[in-house]
């Protein structure tokens, strides 16, 4: 927001003073630049809260607005309201106005009756998009790394027979393909979010994509990996906050619900709160789900297994069916 000068550096500093005031009383953060001639502006970007510039316009000695070139034009511009299987009858809508929605699925598929009793049970429980993962990127490469492919047609088999979105992650530009041709939407995880050939491939599908944000990642450098995603040819990103590296906190990671609420709230932008990666252990899953609702998530990404205790991979963390269904209930019912 750039103040129109007055006749000397006291008065325009006057002007700036009163425009800082209006700014503020609008509710925004502001910083004051003063240009070496003494001209006055104030950035009120990143970190505020859109207002309509009808209204920055009217405050009296604004001279213009002017903004800086956004690094992420495709992201700023996409639609709000994703929906993952339109036109089917597994159709899931996810953001915008749309109710909070709830995906669900095991860790790893490890079996094909497996995955179709927790496709049921995840449908039962609210769910509208099983997210199961064959292709799995573990810490120790020593861990069970998925059963790849045929699991991939179990869980997409699973999900039609149930009425389900699907989703699952991708790791490998090889596997993408073949990814895209079965599921709704493709997952990036955390560890693969800087991965720019991958984002490349994925976004060339035309699917959309559900982005988690890497451990130590800015909002900035999130934000940018799906923009990668927009520019390569994905319809959609629906970010995903899986929690971030800092000081331990009893659970596995630190949800960042602040990065939640800036992407919903400042950005406008669909953001889903995953709480199983977050907290690592299945008595806060619930709790952390309700945080990122609260700060603006869209929906809940989910770790479920029929046996939690025994699951593959990620066992600390998987809910019992019965209890995600207990709690989302008794939140809709609130
Ligand atoms: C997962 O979703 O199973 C997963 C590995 O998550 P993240 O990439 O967030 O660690
Ligand atoms: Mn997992």
């Amino acid at each position: 927001v750039r103040v129109s000068p007055a006749g000397d550096a006291a008065s325009t500093a006057a002007r700036a003073d009163d425009v800082e005031r209006a700014l503020r009383a609008l509710g925004l953060w502001t910083r004051r630049h003063v240009s070496d001639s003494g001209a006055i502006a104030f950035a009120i970007s990143p970190s505020s809260t859109r207002v309509p510039a009808a209204e920055l316009a009217a405050i009296p000695h604004v001279a213009e607005l002017f903004g800086l070139e956004s690094p992420h034009p495709l992201l700023d511009a996409m639609a709000r309201t994703v929906t993952l299987a339109p036109g089917t009858s597994r159709a899931a809508v996810l953001g915008g106005a749309a109710p909070k929605a709830l995906l669900a699925g095991p860790c790893s598929v490890e079996s094909e009756a497996q995955i179709h009793r927790l496709a049921h049970a995840v449908k039962a429980a609210g769910a509208t998009v099983l997210r199961g993962g064959v292709w799995k990127p573990r810490t120790s490469p020593r861990g069970f790394q998925g059963l790849g492919a045929p699991a991939l047609r179990w869980l997409t088999d699973a999900a039609h027979a149930a009425g389900l979105a699907v989703v699952t992650e991708v790791t490998s530009e090889r596997d993408v393909e073949a990814a895209a041709a079965l599921v709704d939407a493709l997952q990036v995880g955390a560890r693969t979010m800087h991965a720019s050939a991958l984002l490349r491939e994925v976004g060339r599908t035309g699917r959309p994509v559900l982005l988690k944000r890497a451990f130590s990642a800015s909002l900035e450098e999130w934000l940018l990996a799906a923009e990668a995603l927009l520019l390569a040819g994905a319809p959609a990103v629906l970010l995903c906050e899986r929690g971030v590296r800092g000081p331990d906190g009893g659970a596995r990671n630190v949800l960042d619900v602040g990065a939640i609420a800036v992407c919903a709230a400042a950005h406008g932008l669909p953001v889903l709160v995953d709480p199983s990666h977050a907290a690592g252990r299945r008595d806060i899953v619930c709790a952390l789900a309700a945080a990122g609702l609260a700060a603006g998530a869209c929906g809940a990404v989910v770790e479920v297994h029929d046996r939690p205790g025994e699951a593959q991979s990620d066992a600390p963390q998987a809910l019992d069916p019965a209890v995600l269904q207990a709690w989302w209930l008794e939140r809709n019912l609130r």
